[in-house]
């Protein structure tokens, strides 16, 4: 691994969190953070071009990925390892191995850009009555944080319940005793702490005043910030106890956001559901729905599927925001890819893995029983 002015280019072995840490020691970071970081490799995160919760500050890895070295199905090496922020010339190759989930090549190494370490991270945690006060201060956050907002997350009363609950973790607003309807989580990363501190308590000011929010703290203590993302992150762990989850991770356009849980309230009523909840990265569009029950049962499975992929696809949604294609959902690439580009990836799946040797069944169905 080695760096030089803030590219950093490695070996696809390496694991995320090992290489934050390298970062460290040269205030950089990567661009890149996600729940998995202390286990997924970064060969992995290219190929399923993981998104994670700084996304709405530092785009995708397809513009953060510079370059990269992959091997192909016939074991010829793809030198792409380029270091450049500008090269027009010819086609981006690198964007063919990032996030097509092994399908076209195994990637070995890859250079990426690292933007320099914050010096101050502040964080907000909100709590909030309805989802239109959500809108409202997202797009007031926006406007009054702009440059420094990193990361907007947000929760429903049913998804923080399930880090308090089984986690113990503390709710870090009081002021209701019965909680909000709605929290934020709210990031701010930027080069000056009392700039950064005041931008964020007039933020929070307003949104009171304007009685966007309920109830809001902000910290810059390491260990406060550390807990508010321990609420975030844990949720989706803290669900799997509670018997069978049917989880659905989807991008819709930001207004019709939570609608797709009211709908689901409808739709399930009378199921004997455990817990029905929305969070996720609001920024991005991108909610994480989790439906948990006590055990498997194909009538609710018969509920939701395809009825939640029809209506993300009548949105021109993804069915699958950050989680990639996989063996899954092959069967539902056509609700969010036009048949014109379907009929594209399996001519250059045929043209990079002619005997489907990699990862065979994931993404598209193999082309002699080609159903998508
Ligand atoms: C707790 C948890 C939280 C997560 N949070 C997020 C999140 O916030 N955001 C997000 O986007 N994802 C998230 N994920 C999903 C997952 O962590 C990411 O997709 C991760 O980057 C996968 O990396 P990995 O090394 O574990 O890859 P693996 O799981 O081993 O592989 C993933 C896929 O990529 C292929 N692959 C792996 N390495 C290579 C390679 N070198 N070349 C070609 N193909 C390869 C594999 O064949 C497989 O299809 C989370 C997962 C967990 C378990």
């Amino acid at each position: 691994m080695h760096w030089q002015v803030g590219v950093l280019t490695c070996e696809a072995g390496c694991v995320l969190e090992d290489l934050e840490n390298h970062l460290g020691a040269v205030n950089l970071m990567m661009p890149i953070d996600l729940g998995a970081k202390g286990s997924c490799l970064i060969g992995g995160c290219v190929s399923t071009n993981a998104g994670g919760i700084r996304l709405l500050r530092y785009g995708n890895l397809h513009g953060n990925v510079l370059g990269l070295e992959a091997v192909k199905a016939n074991g010829d090496v793809v030198d792409c390892l380029n270091t450049l922020k500008k090269n027009n010339t010819g086609y981006h190759l690198k964007h063919l191995f990032i996030g097509s989930e092994g399908t076209l090549g195994i990637v070995t190494k890859v250079a990426i850009q690292c933007p320099p370490l914050p010096k101050a991270i502040n964080t907000a945690f909100l709590g909030l009555n309805s989802f239109e006060k959500v809108l409202k201060t997202f797009q007031l956050a926006k406007r009054e944080l702009a440059e420094i907002l990193s990361s907007f997350e947000m929760m429903d009363r049913l998804s923080l319940d399930v880090s308090t609950g089984t986690f113990g973790l503390k709710n870090p607003l009081t002021s209701k005793s019965d909680g909000h309807d709605y929290y934020i989580l709210l990031e701010t990363s930027g080069s000056n702490v009392n700039h950064d501190e005041e931008k964020l308590t007039s933020f929070v000011e307003k949104a009171l005043a304007d009685d966007f929010i309920e109830d809001g703290t902000l910290t810059s203590d390491p260990a406060k910030v550390k807990h508010m993302w321990a609420l975030r992150e844990r949720i989706s762990e803290g669900v799997l106890r509670e018997g069978y989850v049917f989880k659905y991770d989807i991008s819709i356009p930001i207004p019709s956001f939570y609608k797709v849980i009211e709908m689901l309230q409808e739709r399930l009523r009378g199921q004997n559901i455990t817990r029905l909840s929305g969070y996720g990265h609001l920024g991005d569009g991108n909610i994480h729905v989790q439906i948990s029950i006590p055990s498997y049962k194909p009538e609710v499975a018969a509920l939701l599927q395809p009825f939640i992929f029809d209506y993300v696809s009548s949105l021109r949604g993804s069915v699958s925001a950050e989680h990639g294609i996989g063996f899954m959902k092959t069967g539902y690439l056509h609700m969010s890819r036009t048949s014109s580009e379907i009929e594209l990836m399996h001519e250059i799946k045929q043209m990079m893995d002619p005997n489907g040797i990699l990862n065979p069944y994931k993404v598209l169905y193999p082309l002699k029983t080609k159903a998508n």
